[in-house]
């Protein structure tokens, strides 16, 4: 999860750095709450969430249908989660 320039995850360091799709990704993110304020971000990423919810593909954290997820690039997981 990716807020800011804040990036939360359970992963142990080492392997988030040797993951470069997953770093790229959340650094996307990164980039998208500085493009967007964090405010319209992360309004953007729930909205996208409850989108998925509705149609039942709330995979991966955000969902199957998040516009936000797939903008960031693939490396999230949705790539996989979602085909
Ligand atoms: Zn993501």
């Amino acid at each position: 999860m990716t807020l800011g320039n804040v990036i939360v995850t359970d992963i142990a360091p080492e392997r988030f750095a040797a993951d470069k799709a997953l770093a790229h990704h959340e650094t996307s993110h990164a980039s998208q709450s500085a493009l967007l304020g964090n405010d319209l971000y992360a309004f953007e990423w729930l909205f996208g969430l409850g989108v998925s919810a509705v149609f039942g593909q709330a995979k991966g954290g955000g969902g199957c249908l998040n516009p936000i997820e797939w903008a960031a690039g693939p490396g999230g997981g949705y790539e996989t989660l979602c085909s």
